[in-house]
């Protein structure tokens, strides 16, 4: 056989293949306290449009808690990220005292890269349940260590002073065990080609976006994915839109609605990346829903929305979940928010 069409019928056989062989890129979004009604309301203030019309598969998750009815973001982070219930408050611990490892974790051992991104604190609880082990989410300070010793390649998110000024009188950036470079703003994070990068956005929590927080989480999420882009191997990210919660905590519907479009368009620069470049699964929930809030008045064609809150707190109603890309079809049908972990993982598993 000519060694050129050997060549070619080699190629079309590796790409055929391939595809579907090779582990998918996951992207992971998390809405923070964005409900069914924070969804709706969002979608209406938004000329009767979402993004999460655009995937294929929906299903519901089960927020509770071990002890709590009602889920705080430790609890419900952890149960995402490492398949176990614990208490409120605990992060990456089960309710047995057990560390677990968590689906970044897992994805890193396998050869991902692996990135985190946040419009809280970096060290919050949502994006610290992929990386620490803490008694109390309030342990900023030690889980700012655990993020400097993780498998996390990219981060991105405020908190800053966690790491510069300490109790301990640490510098954890200017540390000589540093491993991250890290830099002060978007531009750098692009421009770098460190294997482990870090962007603090924000010296305390980022403000709300309705006041100008930067950068915009749709740009972090294309920065980073423009990076993982340039390496053969598979990626696992986490993006969470962080204020949509404190917006219901707030109790305001405004601040809910701003926050939701900002996550809005960052679910549509995932899922321009997964239709563009394929074996890509992109799935969206969020770890509960905040404010017990209810979509009671508007006006459909003026884009108006109004309702009420019954909480300061969170709720205990399921929350959605899409999914869109290989596997994707897993994420049908109601479960507990920690089959969320199992269900990620048989996708990396899915050879
Ligand atoms: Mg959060
Ligand atoms: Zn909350």
């Amino acid at each position: 056989m000519d060694k050129y069409f050997l060549l070619f019928f080699l190629t079309l056989a590796g790409m055929g293949y391939g595809q579907k062989e090779t582990m998918p890129n996951i992207i992971f979004l998390i809405g923070d306290g964005m409900g069914l009604t924070q969804i709706s309301t969002g979608m209406y203030a938004n000329g009767n449009s979402t993004e999460l019309e655009n995937f294929e598969y929906v299903g519901l998750s089960k927020t509770h808690a071990t002890k709590n009815l009602v889920t705080d973001s430790a609890a419900s982070g952890t149960a995402m990220a490492s398949g176990v219930k614990t208490y409120n408050g605990v992060i990456g611990i089960s309710s047995k005292n057990q560390k677990k490892s968590s689906i970044l974790d897992y994805c890193s051992a396998k050869g991902y890269q692996t990135g985190l991104l946040s419009t809280s604190s970096i060290v919050h609880a949502t994006p610290a349940s992929f990386y620490a082990h803490v008694e109390s989410r309030k342990e900023y300070q030690k889980i700012a260590i655990q993020l400097m010793e993780s498998n996390v390649n990219y981060f991105i998110g405020g908190g800053k002073k966690h790491f510069t000024k300490r109790d301990d009188r640490k510098n954890l950036i200017m540390s000589s065990d540093n491993r991250y470079e890290i830099v002060n703003s978007l531009e750098e994070f692009i421009e770098s080609d460190a294997e482990k990068i870090g962007y603090l956005t924000y010296d305390d929590e980022p403000p709300k976006k309705s006041i100008g927080r930067k950068p915009a989480l749709p740009d972090m999420l294309q920065a980073t994915l423009d990076k993982f882009s340039k390496s053969n191997q598979p990626f696992f990210i986490m993006t969470e839109g962080s204020q949509i919660d404190w917006g219901g905590h707030a109790n305001e519907v405004a601040y809910v609605v701003s926050e939701f479009l900002e996550f809005n368009e960052a679910l549509r620069i995932a899922l321009r990346f997964a239709e563009k470049n394929g074996n890509t699964l992109v799935v969206v929930t969020a770890d509960h829903e905040t404010g017990g809030l209810a979509l009671t008045k508007g006006n459909v064609e003026k884009s108006q929305v109004g309702g009420r809150f019954n909480t300061k707190g969170h709720s205990a109603t399921m929350v959605p979940v899409f999914s869109y890309g290989p596997t994707a079809k897993n994420f049908t049908g109601i479960y507990d928010n920690t089959a969320l972990y199992t269900k990620l993982k048989k996708a990396v598993d899915t050879e």
